[in-house]
């Protein structure tokens, strides 16, 4: 049984489908909400709708993006023969934050799953060779996760990508067994990436 009246209840049950929110984070986010103004819950309101509404993938590198391409893609002082493959949108802006790369990025849309029921072909391979073939990419830096699925994307398109002669590096050192990328803090992740190994 509900302890609270029905319009919070239902406010909590949304607020727990939240990454990282359990019950007690969603009350406390309530309780912050009753005693903020109307006008800032309609802005809270607001910034949600208008991040659904406006927000899609870049058609070239899937980041996320308020125009067709995203503003790394569109930026002329990127370096565009250097590309860094990454899993998730997340992951280009925790690179972004390191201010240590300065080329172009490639999400993948996730790994390589099997117990997830996730396979190559549900991830943005195709359009990842595509670009290699197409763009006059000189270097591709792999940066999936240092978990085991990460691991084994990076395996499977280390075997696609080699044969196409770009130079190929992995990032890791410094990152520990099992890291998510999206979580490493700045430091971690330049070291990683400066000290990332051929392969
Ligand atoms: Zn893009």
């Amino acid at each position: 049984m509900s302890s609270y009246i029905e319009s919070i209840e239902k406010l909590i049950d949304k607020l727990i489908k939240f990454p990282g929110i359990g019950r007690r984070s969603a009350e406390r986010i309530v309780s912050y909400l009753l005693g903020a103004t109307p006008e800032e819950a309609k802005e809270l309101a607001e910034a949600i709708l208008k991040v659904k509404e406006n927000v899609r993938f870049c058609r070239t590198c899937n980041n996320l993006s308020e125009q067709e391409f995203c503003s790394i893609c569109r930026n002329p002082k990127r370096n565009r023969n250097i590309l860094c493959v990454v899993e998730r949108p997340n992951d280009v802006a925790s690179i972004e934050k390191t201010a240590t790369f300065d080329g172009l990025y490639h999400v993948l849309m996730g790994a390589i799953a099997p117990l997830e029921g996730r396979g190559p072909d549900d991830l943005k391979i195709d359009s990842l060779l595509n670009r290699i073939k197409q763009e006059n990419i000189q270097e591709v830096i792999l940066a999936t996760d240092s978990d085991i699925e990460g691991e084994a994307t990076a395996l499977y398109l280390t075997k696609l990508i080699k044969p196409t002669g770009v130079r190929l590096s992995r990032i890791g050192l410094g990152l520990p067994v099992g890291y998510n990328l999206e979580y490493a803090d700045s430091a971690t992740l330049s070291k990683a990436l400066e000290s990332r190994r051929a392969i």
